[in-house]
Formats: C-alpha cells, sequence, structure tokens
C-alpha cells in the first residue's frame, strides 16, 4: 500500500489533491461556449493559483527543498498583469484567506530553481489546451531525488470522474477518487503483447507531435486502430491504469529540436514504470532528470506496458535508418 504517513508521500499526496479540486472548481467556472479562442486568462489564473498554493505548501512543509516550475510571476507584476493578478489572488484567498498580492508571487517565484541533488518538480495545469476546451488536465507533482523520481503524483479531476495517481518507487502505482483518499487500488499496464492489438495513445495537439511519422510507424507495426488523443499527463495514467499499451511523443516537424520539460515527463514516467510500464525517449535511453529544466539529453519520448517497448525502439530505429 502507498504509506500516506511517510512525510514527502503525504505532503505530495495532500497537496495534488487539494490544488486539482481548486482547479476543478476554476474549470467548472469557465463559460466554454462564451470563451472567446484566443482568451487563454482563465487557464493562466488556474496555473498561477495553483503553482503559488503549491508554493506556499512546500514552504511551510519542506522549507530547504527547491521547487522546480513552470510558471513564473514575471506578468504578475508588469503594469498589464494587474487584472490578472487581482483575479489570481481573489481565487486563492477562498483558500488561504491571509493571502496578499506579494506573498503570492513570491509563493510562484519559489519555482524558479534549476534541479539540484533533491528538488519538487511540477506543472500546475498539464495541458493547459485541454483545460480550456474542458477536458483533460493534470496537476503534476514529482520528488526527484539524484536524478531519479521518487514519487510522482498526479490528479486528474476530468478522468473516469477524478482520481489522483499516485507511484512511489519501488512501492507501486495506486490510483483512489480525487474526492475521497479512501479507496486506494493498485495500478498495473496491460499484457498485451501483440502490436497489432496495441492501444495507441498521443498529443490532442497535433503540433505536438509528428503525425506523417505516426501514420508510419502505426503501419509498420501493424496497429489496426486509430490512436486514442488526449491532453496532458492523463495519458500515462491511462497507459498505468490498463487503457492504453503504447505512447508516443514524436518530435513536430516544425519544432525538430524541441527539448520535452521535466514537469512534462516526471510524474507521469513514475507511474507508468511503477505499474510495470516502461519509458524511453526515441532512442531508447532513460530521461535524465538531473540534466536541467528541459530534458537536453533525450529526444521525445516512448511509454509501453512494457511488452511492446523493444518492438517499437525497433520500428522507430528502422524508420530513422531509411532517412539517412
Ligand atoms: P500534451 O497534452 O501531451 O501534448 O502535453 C502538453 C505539454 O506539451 C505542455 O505542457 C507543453 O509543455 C508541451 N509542449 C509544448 N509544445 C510542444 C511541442 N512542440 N512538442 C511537444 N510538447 C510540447
Ligand atoms: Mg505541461
Amino acid at each position: 500500500m502507498i504509506d500516506l504517513a511517510h512525510p514527502e508521500v503525504g505532503f505530495a499526496v495532500g497537496v495534488v489533491r487539494e490544488t486539482a479540486q481548486l482547479a476543478k472548481e476554476m474549470q467548472q467556472e469557465i463559460n466554454i461556449a462564451a470563451l472567446a479562442k484566443e482568451d487563454r486568462s482563465p487557464v493562466t489564473v488556474a496555473d498561477f493559483a495553483v503553482q503559488a498554493l503549491l508554493g506556499r505548501s512546500l514552504e511551510k512543509t519542506f522549507p530547504h527543498d527547491p521547487l522546480v516550475a513552470e510558471e513564473d510571476s514575471g506578468l504578475l507584476r508588469s503594469a498589464e498583469g494587474q487584472t490578472l493578478l487581482e483575479r489570481v489572488t481573489a481565487s486563492i484567498i477562498r483558500v488561504v484567506p491571509g493571502a496578499t498580492p506579494e506573498k503570492l508571487r513570491n509563493w510562484i517565484d519559489r519555482g524558479g530553481n534549476n534541479p539540484t541533488d533533491r528538488f519538487w518538480v511540477l506543472d500546475p495545469i498539464d495541458g493547459t489546451k485541454g483545460f480550456l476546451r474542458g477536458d483533460q488536465y493534470a496537476v503534476a507533482l514529482a520528488l526527484v531525488v539524484k536524478g531519479r523520481v521518487e514519487i510522482g503524483v498526479l490528479g486528474c479531476p476530468n478522468l473516469e470522474g477524478g482520481f489522483l495517481i499516485a507511484a512511489v518507487r519501488g512501492k507501486g502505482c495506486w490510483r483512489t477518487p480525487l474526492a475521497k483518499l479512501d479507496r486506494f487500488e493498485k495500478l498495473q499496464v496491460s499484457e498485451r503483447t501483440e502490436a497489432t492489438q496495441a492501444r495507441v495513445l498521443r498529443s490532442f495537439e497535433s503540433d505536438h507531435t509528428d503525425l506523417t511519422q505516426m501514420d508510419e510507424l502505426l503501419r509498420a507495426l501493424g496497429v489496426k486502430a486509430k490512436p486514442q488523443l488526449m491532453d496532458s499527463q492523463a495519458k500515462y495514467a491511462l497507459l498505468a491504469e490498463g487503457k492504453g499499451d503504447l505512447l508516443f511523443r514524436l518530435l513536430s516537424p516544425e519544432n525538430p529540436d524541441y527539448e520535452e520539460k521535466i514537469w512534462d515527463q516526471a510524474a507521469g514516467s513514475l507511474v507508468v514504470e511503477e505499474a510495470g510500464g516502461r519509458v524511453t525517449d526515441l532512442d531508447g535511453r532513460g530521461l535524465n532528470f538531473s540534466a536541467g529544466r528541459t530534458l537536453t539529453q533525450n529526444r521525445g519520448v516512448v511509454a509501453s506496458n512494457t511488452h511492446l517497448h523493444e518492438v517499437a525502439l525497433e520500428v522507430l530505429a528502422a524508420e530513422a535508418n531509411k532517412k539517412t
């Protein structure tokens, strides 16, 4: 079982639950129908609010631990960011009555660190486009020690009614309803070994992948079904639940040198591994979480139920050889 009395595990589970529930309330308040396509402010408010709350909790619980997180308070310190700052403050005050704009900006800026020997890594709202569409997103938090992810927690308010998924190295991957942390079930990846039957997952956003290469790969593997499109690390949760078998993060042709952000992969990778899956980059290398705020030593990501990993890497390598 997952040990909530363990200080770091209890902290990570508690804070992801609290912030994911705040994010859920904020998503429910958005009138998606009325939202202009270019208006990203609802997700920006939620992003800042989650990072501020988490920065505050970390400061109280583990004051010496650095945080590496996606947002910084630059915009909230500028003249044009003042309306936004008021909205973020109003949303935080619901949870922390004594919050002030200055405190809030400082909590957010706790996330401006680079990886060290031991650090926490946070994506406050992973899958911002899914959040705005009323679709999947995740609050993703991980603890990295000496380059290895030790704890990974995903809060997925829209995944099958709302789940929290927590993985602890060597202790498995567990899922419980977000509303009440009282029904932990152990997750296990699928047993599928036949590539032609594979259920493949990919980003909803087509510019986060390479559609032509994806088609070629699926053809080479003989995969029959179309990939399932989903935003955020909720995809890793699905793999861990055994509801998908293979996940590819290919490099967009518009952005071939894209380096994955560590907050987009840290929690999700442990979730998959502790459920029995495997995660590497497109060249079969393990993900290196101590190289910086991005995965500078890696290219893209392949995640699988383990059984289909080698064949996926072989097909990727064969394809790369054809091109050279
Ligand atoms: P997903 O919903 O799986 O596509 O993941 C969302 C994450 O993709 C966001 O948090 C971004 O940090 C990241 N992202 C942004 N641009 C790209 C890109 N060109 N390729 C891959 N991922 C990207
Ligand atoms: Mg993200």
